[in-house]
């Protein structure tokens, strides 16, 4: 099979990078060229908006040849690209993305969340998938650029954001580079950075469904990165449960039964503990077939933070472990199981008050999300709306 890496570097010896003459050109946010839009679309009103539906005017595209680098950076008007139909994204979903949300805050700064995670996370996925590699921080720099150009697409409620989708894929292949559709890598690759303005995910509580014949994540596998592939196997289970009535899956993995996401989220679970002490906020370890959320990431942080638990008044004890369906019924039926929680960018913090597994639901009590998820959520989205400063998780847009 091609392998790419075993041809010699570039023949012609042109010059690539005036500072680092015959090595392809990086990714470089200073070299960013701007082709606006001649007519903006109206701005949707925010009762309409549904996640991930509609997108601002501009999106940022750069291109990476393997002879030249990266190309210059633009802003160009939203709309469709061209790729070469044998590409290795379409045959074998050569392809990672990332999401994450700018919000405007009552001093009118756009910020993001700890994009920094995002960004690292990125960097690993494309590793994963033998994408060139990226410079996180510069794909940061034109997340902020575009963030700065679609201003106007940021509704100025309280819940509302312009979601972000970074995606890096693989786009053409070399022409004298004889793969079409060899099983292999393609050596040429497209970055492109969306916008999408949105609100709340859902606010009502959800109901899951436990599939354990299905799995989202295996050992070894990439359930742990954020590429495209691991999303379209759970497209035929997920419309399953929605025709027995459930809103999203709830993964298990094992003979076990252990219980890992919900959906395309984290999920945690509230117990009570023995020694009355506060509760246990629970979810399942990053063995690799968990996300490594940057929700889950701060709930766990704020967690085992003692300034959070005092502006919460409650003592909060993160656990990552690993535990099962079994574990989630005996719970319940100790009425220890004080809420589940569905955990994300999108959602930041959501509600689940049923569960159902092998014929049965498990109920959580309440119409509404408990306390401890409304008091994460709040403080999330205080941090993401700019109305507090905390440890840095806030990133102006400049
Ligand atoms: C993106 C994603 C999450 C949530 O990660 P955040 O960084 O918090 O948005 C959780 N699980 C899966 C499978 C995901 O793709």
């Amino acid at each position: 099979m091609g392998n790419r890496n075993s041809v010699a570097s570039p023949a012609s010896g042109q010059t690539r990078d005036s500072a680092n003459p015959g090595s392809p050109a990086a990714l470089d946010a200073s070299k960013l060229s701007m082709t606006l839009a001649k007519t903006l679309k109206p701005l949707q009103s925010i009762e309409t908006l549904r996640f991930g539906q509609s997108f601002s005017d501009h999106m940022i595209v750069a291109t990476y040849d393997p002879e030249m680098g990266w190309s210059a950076p633009e802003v160009k008007p939203y709309g469709p690209i061209t790729l070469d139909p044998q590409c290795s994204c379409f045959q074998y979903g050569g392809n990672v993305f990332e999401g994450m949300k700018a919000y405007l805050g009552p001093d009118g700064k756009a910020r993001l969340f700890r994009p920094d995670m995002n960004m690292r996370r990125m960097e690993k996925s494309c590793a994963r998938l033998a994408l060139p590699p990226i410079d996180g921080d510069v794909v940061l720099e034109l997340i902020k650029r575009l963030v700065n150009v679609e201003r106007r697409w940021i509704p100025k409620e309280s819940g509302y954001s312009l979601y972000i989708r970074p995606t890096l894929m693989m786009y053409k292949h070399s022409p004298d580079w004889n793969v079409g559709l060899g099983v292999t890598a393609s050596d040429h690759a497209m970055l492109y950075i969306l916008a999408s303005p949105t609100g709340p995910y859902f606010s009502k509580p959800v109901s899951l469904l436990a599939v354990s014949e299905n799995v989202r994540a295996w050992p070894g596998g990439t359930g742990g990165h954020k590429v495209a592939g691991n999303y379209s196997p759970g497209f035929l289970p997920q419309r399953a449960a929605a025709e027995k009535g459930y809103d999203q899956i709830l993964w298990l993995f094992g003979d076990d039964r252990r219980v890992t996401e919900a959906g395309a989220m984290n999920f945690f679970v509230v117990v009570k503990r023995d020694d009355e002490d506060g509760v246990d906020l629970i979810t399942a370890p990053l063995d690799g077939t968990i996300l490594p959320g940057v929700t889950r990431a701060s709930c766990l942080a704020l967690a085992n933070d003692p300034e959070f638990h005092k502006e919460i008044s409650v003592r909060l004890h993160p656990q990552e472990m690993v535990y099962t369906m079994s574990d989630l019924a005996k719970w319940s039926s100790e009425g220890k199981l004080l809420e589940a929680l569905a955990i994300g960018t999108a959602v930041i913090v959501g509600p689940c008050n049923r569960i159902g597994f092998e014929g049965k639901d498990i109920v959580i009590p309440g119409d509404e999300m408990g306390p401890i998820g409304t008091a994460i959520r709040k403080k999330i989205l205080d941090i993401q709306e700019g109305r507090t400063e905390w440890k840095g998780w806030g990133v102006v847009c400049t």
